[in-house]
């Protein structure tokens, strides 16, 4: 077993897809709800995933299960070989280097191992920790913790009415008591695409340290963390077509090793006394006892499906997409959309009159269409605009014109029948 020593960014394929037979890839697609051919408009809250993905994962099960990193056994060497491998494929899928790659649980547990070892290291009583009207939940609560235990205050950029982050009077929000701006690459419910590379920089300027969730970004945008410049990057495999339960924190070289750990035990120490103890290096200090190796090895096997059919076509193609759903939804009478950006990923939140986004998500549902209904884990965004929840489409590239048509008609069927 040979652990690639680099693994240069991947070329993106020249031409399109043929995305029909793309979509065969994805064995979940062609289940069939309530006698009707499924239209799975949910990837915001999760993504299916290609054969190869979990033809990876059985291979892992049935050629080389073991533990890693501990054992000196063959199988526990090429175990620890794929998991480490996988490391490096999700490092020069983001532009990284592999010591900069901490797998996680998922988004939510990469934000709260930032705020727990930054927040440890850096952050005193007084400071303060920027965040967004429209971040998900797991961008505010955990930083809402550490200000509560640090006595530091979080402060909140707004949001416009047509979902973008008013950033006009940005300075105000980097002042010297700023530790650390946190914010959304991308918006689960709203689409926007943040201009996160200005805001990034002009927090860098003044030593501020930058946090971005690319919970929706990494599956929907090319991703290059050395062109964002951030300290911080988080994200979910789950999104990304991989299994759940694997996730990613990249933290850039110039803060890892500043960093304390986070989850203590075995697999993450150097020394172990019974009165103290020394840790591993970054990225292994993060990682405390058995990770989720399949999970890793699953998230690579995905990271090689996107880029065998090229990010930048998954791009465009997710653009075509939106276009086609925002000019037919726009025959929907009584459909208002929250969310119109100038630079918007294919996420479409939306009410319709007075009819309950729970009752029209189960409505579709009847229809073979799987939306979401609700808050979508972003309370504060959906107060500002003054609505208890919506329902979202989101779109992946197998999705479908007529799987539009099937969301389109389905909304319209819903107004005949609660009117
Ligand atoms: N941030 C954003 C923007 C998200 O959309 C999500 C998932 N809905 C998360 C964070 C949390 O991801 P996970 O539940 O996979 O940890």
């Amino acid at each position: 077993m040979i652990v690639k020593t680099e693994i240069p960014r991947q070329p993106e394929p020249i031409h399109a897809p043929d995305w029909s037979a793309v979509r065969r890839d994805f064995p979940a697609l062609a289940v069939e709800v309530y006698g009707k051919p499924l239209a799975y408009l949910d990837n915001a809250a999760t993504a299916h995933k290609p054969q190869s993905v979990i033809d990876a994962i059985v291979r892992h099960y049935t050629e080389s299960n073991a533990n890693i990193h501990r054992g000196s056994h063959y199988l526990s060497q090429k175990a620890t070989d794929e998991y480490e491998n996988a490391r490096k494929t999700v490092a020069q899928f983001i532009g990284a280097s592999d010591r900069e790659i901490i797998f996680t649980r998922g988004a939510t547990e990469s934000v709260n191992l930032a705020a727990a070892t930054f927040g440890r290291r850096f952050l005193d009583t007084g400071d303060e920790i920027v965040v967004s009207e429209m971040e998900h939940h797991s961008n505010i609560v955990p930083w809402q913790m550490l200000c509560k235990e640090k006595g530091a205050k979080l402060r909140i950029i707004p949001v416009s009415d047509s979902g973008e982050l008013i950033t006009d009077n940005l300075e105000a929000f980097l002042g010297n008591r700023t530790k650390l701006v946190a914010l959304t690459h991308v918006s689960n419910s709203l689409g926007t695409i943040n201009p996160v590379r200005e805001i990034v920089a002009a927090a860098r300027e003044r030593g501020i340290a930058t946090l971005l969730d690319g919970a929706q970004a990494v599956p929907h945008l090319p991703v290059n963390i050395r062109e964002l410049g951030c300290d911080f990057y988080a994200f979910s495999g789950h999104k990304l077509y991989a299994p759940s339960g694997i996730g990613v924190l990249f933290v850039s070289k110039r803060l890892i090793d500043e960093l304390p750990p986070y989850q203590t035990g075995g697999g993450m120490i150097r020394r172990v006394t019974l009165e103290r103890s020394t840790f591993d290096d970054a990225p292994g200090r993060f990682e405390a006892g058995t990770p989720n190796i399949e999970g890793a090895i699953g998230l690579a096997a995905a990271i090689e499906y996107v880029q065998f059919i090229g990010i930048s076509h998954i791009a465009a193609r997710e653009q075509e997409l939106l276009g086609y759903a925002n000019k037919k939804l726009a025959d929907v009478p009584g459909l208002k959309i929250y969310g119109e950006a100038t630079e918007k990923a294919s996420v479409i939140s939306f009410t319709l009159g007075d009819i309950h986004p729970h009752d029209v998500g189960s409505f579709l549902d009847r229809e073979g269409v799987a939306a979401r209904a609700g808050h979508h884990c972003n309370q504060p965004l959906w107060s500002r605009f003054g609505v208890p929840a919506t329902t979202r489409a989101s779109m992946a590239f197998y999705n479908t014109e007529s799987e539009i048509d099937a969301l389109v008609e389905g909304l319209q069927a819903a107004v005949s029948f609660f009117s």
